[in-house]
C-alpha cells in the first residue's frame, strides 16, 4: 500500500508518510485505496487479532505481520471496552490509557512505530496540542531514546489537570506555554513542518492527528467494535463522535470505507462549528475557535476536513449516511445531568456533545466516549453533586513536580528553542 496527498503528489511508503507527518505540497497523506477486508476470518477475533488485520494491509511492505503483532499487542496494552448503558445506545470508552484520552492509543501506537524505524538519534517530534494530544504524546515517548518532544499548548486553554499531564514529564519532553489559542499553536507547527530546511535541521517530525501514523491506528476500535456489535446483534453499528480535528471522526469514515458494519457517522461539535455548517450549507469555512467546555475541541480549521472530502467528494453522498451537530455549552452542562441521572453514567464536556446528539436520534447507536471525565472535574463535579473517583494511573501525574516555558506566538520563538536544546 502506498499513501498519496490530499493534493495528490506521488505515492510514498508508509514509513515514508509517517516519518515526514506532512506530505511536501502541503496536503495530507491519505491511502492510495482502502482495501477491503475478508470479515469472516476475523469476526470472531479479540482486540488485537481485528487490529493486526486492519492494519496490516497499509503496513505490510513496511513491516513482517509478526512486527505488525508486536506493535499492537504493546501499543494496545490497556482495555477498550464496548459498554451497554442501555438496549439502545452503548459507550466505547477509550479513555483507558496512560493520560485518560483516546488520543493514547493511538499515540502509543505512534511511539511503538517510530523506535522500531526511526534511525536519527535525536528526532524531535513537533506537537501542536487543544489538551490531550500533547500529554499522550509524552506520555508515550517520555524517556524513549532517540527522541526529543516539543510540544505547543494554549497557555490558558487547558484545565489545570491537563496543563499538568501537558508538563510532568523527564528530560526529553519540552513543554511550551503559547500566549495565544490552539489554532496559533496548530498555525506555527504546520508552518514549520512545511519547511524542509527546518525539517532536517531539526530532525523534525509531526505527531498531530495531520501524521498517518496516528490515524491509522484509530480505525482498529472501528473495526473491532463495529464487528462486536455485528456479532451480538446482527445489525450495522451507527458512531456518535466528538469531533475537534477530525482525526477520530475520519478514522471511522476510513473504516466503514473498508467494509466493516458500519451504517451511519454523526459528528458532535462544540459551539465551533465550521463542519456542521458544511453539512448544511456545503461550505466550508475556516474560523477563529472559540473556547468551550470542551476545550480538546475548540478547532475553527479542523485539518482532517481535508481527508474527510478526499474519501467523499460528493457532499450529497456524505449526507447520506453521515451529519454533523454543533452542542452549546449549555447543552453540554444539561446532558452531563442527564446522563448522569438517566443512565449512571458519568461524561467528560467533549463526550457530553456526543451524547446530547444521541438524545435527539431514534434508534440504536455506539457513543463514543473520548476522555476520563476525572480529567475534567473542576467542570463536572458541580453539575452532578459527586466526587469523580481519579484513576490511579492519573493520580500518579499529579504529584509529579511541572515544568514548562511560557512563549508568544511566534515561530522565531519556537524555532530558537528547537535550535537551543
Ligand atoms: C482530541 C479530542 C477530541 C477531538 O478529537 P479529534 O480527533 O481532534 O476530532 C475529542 N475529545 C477529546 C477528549 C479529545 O482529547
Amino acid at each position: 500500500m502506498k499513501f498519496v496527498s490530499t493534493r495528490g503528489s506521488e505515492p510514498y511508503s508508509f514509513c515514508d508518510a509517517v516519518t515526514r507527518g506532512l506530505a511536501p505540497d502541503g496536503g495530507l497523506f491519505v491511502p492510495e485505496t482502502l482495501p477491503q477486508l475478508d470479515l469472516k476470518k476475523i469476526v470472531n477475533g479479540d482486540f488485537i487479532a481485528v487490529a493486526v488485520e486492519t492494519l496490516r494491509p497499509f503496513m505490510e511492505e513496511d513491516f513482517t505481520e509478526k512486527e505488525i503483532r508486536l506493535m499492537t499487542e504493546k501499543a494496545f496494552y490497556f482495555p477498550i471496552p464496548l459498554r451497554k448503558i442501555d438496549s439502545q445506545t452503548s459507550v466505547l470508552e477509550l479513555f483507558h490509557g496512560p493520560t485518560a484520552a483516546f488520543k493514547d492509543i493511538a499515540a502509543q501506537f505512534l511511539g511503538e512505530m517510530l523506535s522500531k524505524i526511526n534511525t536519527d538519534p535525536d528526532k524531535t517530534i513537533l506537537v501542536a496540542t487543544s489538551g490531550d494530544t500533547g500529554g499522550a504524546i509524552a506520555a508515550a515517548f517520555d524517556g524513549r531514546p532517540g527522541f526529543r518532544v516539543v510540544i505547543l499548548f494554549p497557555k490558558n486553554g487547558v484545565s489545570q489537570l491537563q496543563k499538568q499531564q501537558l508538563t510532568c514529564w523527564g528530560h526529553n519532553i519540552k513543554s511550551l506555554a503559547v500566549e495565544g489559542s490552539f489554532d496559533d499553536c496548530q498555525r506555527m507547527v504546520k508552518s514549520i513542518l512545511s519547511h524542509s530546511e527546518y525539517q532536517s535541521e531539526f530532525h523534525l517530525t509531526s505527531a498531530n492527528s495531520i501524521n498517518i501514523g496516528r490515524l491509522l491506528p484509530q480505525t482498529c476500535y472501528y473495526a473491532a467494535s463495529s464487528l462486536w456489535w455485528w456479532a451480538e446483534r446482527k445489525q450495522k453499528a451507527s458512531y456518535v463522535i466528538p469531533t475537534g480535528n477530525m482525526g477520530n471522526a475520519v478514522a471511522a469514515f476510513w473504516a466503514r470505507k473498508m467494509g466493516f458494519p458500519i451504517e451511519n457517522i454523526m459528528m458532535a461539535t462544540n459551539a465551533n462549528k465550521v463542519i456542521p455548517e458544511y453539512f448544511q450549507s456545503g461550505h466550508f469555512e475556516a474560523r477563529a475557535s472559540v473556547a468551550t467546555l470542551a476545550n480538546a475541541m475548540d478547532v475553527g480549521n479542523p485539518s482532517n476536513f481535508e481527508r474527510l472530502r478526499y474519501l467523499h467528494p460528493e457532499r450529497a453522498e456524505l449526507l447520506s449516511f453521515s451529519g454533523a451537530e454543533s452542542v452549546s455549552d449549555d447543552e453540554i452542562r444539561w446532558t452531563v445531568r442527564e446522563a448522569h441521572r438517566k443512565y449512571g453514567t458519568i461524561v467528560c464536556p467533549h463526550t457530553a456533545t456526543a451524547f446530547a446528539i444521541r438524545e435527539k436520534l431514534p434508534g440504536n447507536w455506539i457513543v463514543v466516549a473520548t476522555a476520563h471525565p476525572a480529567k475534567f472535574s473542576e467542570s463536572i463535579e458541580p453539575l452532578i453533586a459527586e466526587k469523580i473517583p481519579v484513576p490511579p494511573s492519573l493520580q500518579e501525574l499529579y504529584h509529579r513536580p511541572s515544568k514548562y516555558d511560557i512563549i508568544l506566538p511566534e515561530e522565531k520563538q519556537v524555532i530558537s528553542v528547537l535550535g537551543g536544546s
